[in-house]
């Protein structure tokens, strides 16, 4: 119920179809804003069309990390961990406190593989592929210091080395950012219905607006398909045959003070030897991940299950024994399925997590792969899109993020916080920030301002689009931060303009979702 800026959203879906694309980008995650963005910075004009809300898919519900991926190091596939291990470095450079480095510690128990001397040689690797040194033995007096409470059967040391993490969702809102400022339009709740086909060729797209009903026709002169697990969807419009396995991945959020880590712990499952962790994210400690096979109506919100709660409650208090983390710590939940190539795996957690660029009677689906290598996904489907567009092009290694603007007055955690979120806007769109705005929302990292900027700036229609992913209180506080919604309406509601009406049936919508989705599931 209810909507933003409707002229603006109005102006923009009026140039839909008063325009001729270059390229259409379905699906508003970290994949399509990524090729919107690095199309639109060639000079492409770009439309891009996300069926809900911006990161609604896979892109706000991922592990968080940025991560050169040791995994496929131990895997063998060099060149993945190149490629990954670059790309972090650049993000980490360019969108520094949106990318930061976490330390992660890995603990060497005596009989439990993989064993010291495999971890360390593995890490040594990855430090050569980044250019640095980073990793070290810690011994157990010093483990204890860094991870105090960890404490797993047989303990003799840890392994300590760096990666990153991020904040998802707002990853993919700084990248559709920049594509935006390159000219881009990005229409969140707006879904591609139907493939438009010129003697056998996609010419474009049928769009419906999910706010107000209307239909539209977008055409274009190549079309991607970037909608991560739903890719087959699209597809299948063609006849194509499905190629994706979708995997279910949960997590659980619990308060920091519980389990107050500032080291990643990164175990071996002592069920199954998958790799599981823990660590400190926006103020609370997140704990993941599964990796099962998921049956449900991909349209229909994931959610973990008892088994997955039960099984991330092991591996924790494996780890920590004397923390007895139950459920009662837990404060909130959240479930993504993972858009991974079907390669006949029978283990879910081997399945190749590469991703695929491909040319279907001039649809370019690009699905699979990870958060972090999304800028390389995004020149090899412009590889493709190019001759369709009609337009010359190379890869590069231009700079992703323009640099971000700043305040004088703002403190370092203040400025930080809003250099990583809004980028080159940061300085306009929060030099009218009271003190009181500037404050950090009790026990997150959030600033109350964020919610009036989103409400103001960032194509807010529905609540959970405000707490679930242009902020994350709705999964940082517990009941999903219902018990500060008098703030959180006074801050947003000259911009979301939904009248009290609105504020009930938004607050309802919003109550169930959270109740459905993001708590534990009944047993
Ligand atoms: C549990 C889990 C943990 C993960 N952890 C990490 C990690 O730590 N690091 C990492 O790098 N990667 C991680 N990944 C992988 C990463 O999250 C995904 O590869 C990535 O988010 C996929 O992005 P995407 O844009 O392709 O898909 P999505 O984010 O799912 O975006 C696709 C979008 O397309 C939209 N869409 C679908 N159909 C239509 C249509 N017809 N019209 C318009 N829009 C449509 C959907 O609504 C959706 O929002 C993880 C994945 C999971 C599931």
């Amino acid at each position: 119920m209810g909507s933003l800026n409707v002229p603006t959203r109005a102006s923009l879906l009026g140039r839909i179809e008063a325009q001729a694309w270059d390229l259409i980008v379905i699906g508003g995650g970290i994949t399509g804003a990524g090729v919107a963005q690095q199309a639109a910075r060639r000079g492409w004009k770009v439309l891009l069309l996300e069926q809900r809300d911006f990161a609604w898919g896979t892109s706000s519900r991922s592990s968080k990390l940025v991560h050169g991926g040791l995994r496929y190091l131990k895997e063998g596939d060099i060149k993945t961990t190149l490629h990954s291990v670059w790309e972090r470095e650049r993000l980490m450079r360019e969108a520094p406190a949106l990318v930061q480095p976490q330390s992660f510690l890995f603990a060497d128990c005596a009989g439990r593989k993989p064993g010291r001397w495999l971890m360390q040689t593995g890490l040594m690797v990855y430090d050569l592929m980044a250019g640095q040194r980073s990793h070290f033995y810690a011994k157990l007096a010093r483990t204890r210091e860094l991870a105090p409470g960890l404490n797993p059967p047989n303990l003799r040391g840890a392994l300590v080395f760096l990666d990153a993490k991020t904040d998802d969702a707002r990853l993919v809102q700084r990248v559709l950012q920049e594509a935006q400022t390159d000219g881009a339009v990005c229409l969140n709740y707006a879904a591609a219905f139907e493939l438009l086909l010129e003697h056998g060729q996609v010419t474009g797209v049928t769009v419906e607006d999910a706010v107000h009903g209307g239909r539209y026709t977008a055409r274009a002169r190549a079309v991607v398909n970037a909608t991560g697990a739903w890719a087959d969807r699209l597809r299948a419009h063609l006849g194509a045959k499905p190629m994706l396995r979708p995997l279910r991945g949960s997590h659980l959020l619990i308060s920091h003070a519980r389990l107050p880590v500032t080291q990643s712990i990164s175990m071996m499952h002592v069920k199954d030897g998958r790799p599981v962790f823990l660590y400190p994210w926006e103020g609370c400690t997140l704990i993941g991940t599964t990796d099962l096979d998921h049956q449900g109506d991909l349209n229909t919100e994931a959610s973990i299950t008892t088994a997955e709660v039960d099984y991330l409650l092991d591996a924790v208090n494996d780890q920590f024994p004397q923390a007895h983390i139950g459920r009662a710590d837990i404060i909130s939940t959240y479930a993504g399925v993972r858009p991974v190539v079907d390669d006949g795996q029978a283990d879910a957690s081997k399945a190749t997590r590469d991703h695929v660029a491909q040319d279907e009677c001039g649809l370019i689906t690009l699905t699979g792969g990870k958060l972090t290598t999304f800028r390389l996904m995004a020149q090899d489907a412009l590889a493709l899109a190019a001759p369709h567009a009609g337009k010359a092009f190379a890869r590069d290694k231009a700079v992703l993020f323009t640099p971000a603007s700043q305040h004088p007055q703002w403190s370092a955690p203040v400025r930080e916080r809003l250099q990583a979120r809004y980028g080159r806007h940061a300085a306009s769109w929060a030099a009218s920030a009271t003190p009181d705005e500037l404050a950090f929302v009790p026990t997150t990292q959030t600033l109350w301002v964020e919610l009036r900027l989103a409400a103001q700036n960032e194509s807010v229609v529905h609540l959970d689009d405000l707490l679930l992913r242009r902020t994350r209180l709705g999964l940082l506080l517990p009941r999903g931060a219902l018990d500060h919604m008098d703030r959180i309406r006074t801050l947003t509601e000259p911009y979301l303009q939904w009248g009290d009406a609105g504020w009930d049936a938004e607050l309802a919508r919003y109550r169930s979702l959270i109740a459905r989705h993001y708590g534990l599931p009944m047993r």
